[in-house]
């Protein structure tokens, strides 16, 4: 049986890796979780999964939950997830919180000798340099969960890292790939929301719907993979079912192809090195593809500028979009001013080299408040 942990167990990719787990039930031992805000869907998480250590978003109901669930502990708030972390079992540990509260329970869970799988993204965007040599010094095993760096994992198993000449990322465009610039200054949050092509949680629908996301994946892989950025390149596909590409120096390209099902790539990454039998239906009516506009998308070519200049600026551009998507979806600021703030936060921020990992939380505290202070509606 293979030892897990499970943080944002309440969310998109949290309950569907609850459904994978439920799959092959034997074969797996939930140690650890964390819930999210919604307690109905908290207590049937519970119950059907019995976990040992349970974490809660905030004391309010740490008691309630104690009485009624003696036999298991339980912790609240960011606390309670380094203790997840730091749970002296060793395991695999899945990040599926959203934003930068995913940064430093990936970190406590390295140096407590735990493996990583790794759908926060953000904790990556942050801190990648250090994520990786904290991996190499604790030997443990980072696995991405995202579609397209699974993809490309899978398509890279067995290869010479130096065959490869690019790495190649898709993306489906978001909720408003067909409109022009101009229209977008009229949409709503319900328009935001509505993915033509996966259901996932609030903040990375707006972020696809930027193009942010694919702006954070570009940096996501550029860690992963050790590829230098002018070597990952991006292109629109409509479909979402080729995710990722290899380009090899000998002329030949890798694609790989599923449906839209993000339990396809949290499945592999759990079952590691094994694949699990489960049959889906493909359908190859059509596959199209375009090139990636920068112009449409300027948060996309900010994250390439962001990925090459290193250092702290990473932080800052995941921060602004981070505090800016918050003001957004509370009708504090239009979906246009999303990119005005993340543009404008990065230009006025003098980048700082190779920052420890305390300042970077403290810049993306930083720059989150001010942010929420400087463009909240008064
Ligand atoms: P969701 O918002 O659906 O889920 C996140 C979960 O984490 C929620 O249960 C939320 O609780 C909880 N959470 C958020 N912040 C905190 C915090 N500070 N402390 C404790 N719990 C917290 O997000 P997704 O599942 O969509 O995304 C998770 C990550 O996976 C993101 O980084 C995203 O970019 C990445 N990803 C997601 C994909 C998808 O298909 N959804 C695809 C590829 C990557 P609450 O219920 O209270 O909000
Ligand atoms: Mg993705």
């Amino acid at each position: 049986m293979k030892n897990l942990y499970l943080l944002g167990a309440a969310g998109s990719i949290g309950m569907q890796t609850l459904d994978v787990i439920l799959e092959e039930k034997d074969a797996f031992n939930l140690i650890g979780i964390s819930l999210g805000s919604n307690d109905e869907l908290n207590h049937t998480i519970l119950k059907t999964h019995q976990p040992k250590i349970v974490c809660l978003r905030t004391p309010e109901t740490l008691v309630d939950y104690k009485e009624q669930y003696p036999n298991m502990r339980f912790v609240y708030g960011d606390e309670g997830l380094l203790d997840i972390a730091k749970y002296p079992e060793k395991g695999l540990f899945i990040n599926a919180l959203s934003g930068s509260s995913g940064l430093m329970p990936t970190v406590f869970a390295i140096t407590s000798g735990k493996d990583i799988a790794l759908a926060n993204k953000e904790t990556l965007v942050m801190a990648g340099d250090h994520i990786k040599q904290l991996v190499a010094k604790h030997h443990v095993n980072l696995y991405p969960i995202d579609s397209e760096h699974s993809s490309l994992w899978q398509l890279l198993r067995g290869e010479d890292i130096h065959e490869i000449s690019s790495l190649i990322i898709t993306a489906s465009g978001g909720s408003f790939r067909d409109l022009p610039r101009e229209a977008l200054k009229t949409v709503t949050i319900e328009d935001a929301l509505k993915h033509p092509n996966w259901s996932m949680g609030k903040k990375i629908t707006i972020d696809s719907a930027t193009m942010m996301n694919k702006g954070l994946e570009v940096i996501e892989a550029h860690h992963l993979f050790d590829i230098p950025y002018d070597k990952i390149h991006t292109v629109l596909h409509n479909e979402s079912i080729v995710h990722g590409m290899v380009s090899f120096i000998d002329g030949t390209v890798k694609a790989s192809l599923s449906t839209s099902d993000m339990r396809i790539p949290i499945r592999y990454a759990l079952h590691y090195p094994k694949r699990i039998s489960h049959p889906t239906s493909l359908s190859l009516t059509s596959l199209n593809f375009k090139s990636m506009d920068f112009e449409r998308f300027p948060l996309l070519a900010l994250a390439y500028e962001v990925g090459k200049q290193k250092g702290l600026l990473p932080t800052v551009m995941n921060a602004a979009n981070e505090a800016a998507v918050t003001l957004f979806l509370k009708s504090e600021i239009s979906f246009l001013m999303i990119e005005d703030i993340v543009i404008q936060t990065v230009k006025e921020f003098i980048n700082v080299l190779e920052p420890s990992l305390e300042l970077i939380i403290e810049t993306n505290h930083k720059i989150q408040h001010m942010v929420l202070d400087r463009y909240r509606k008064r």
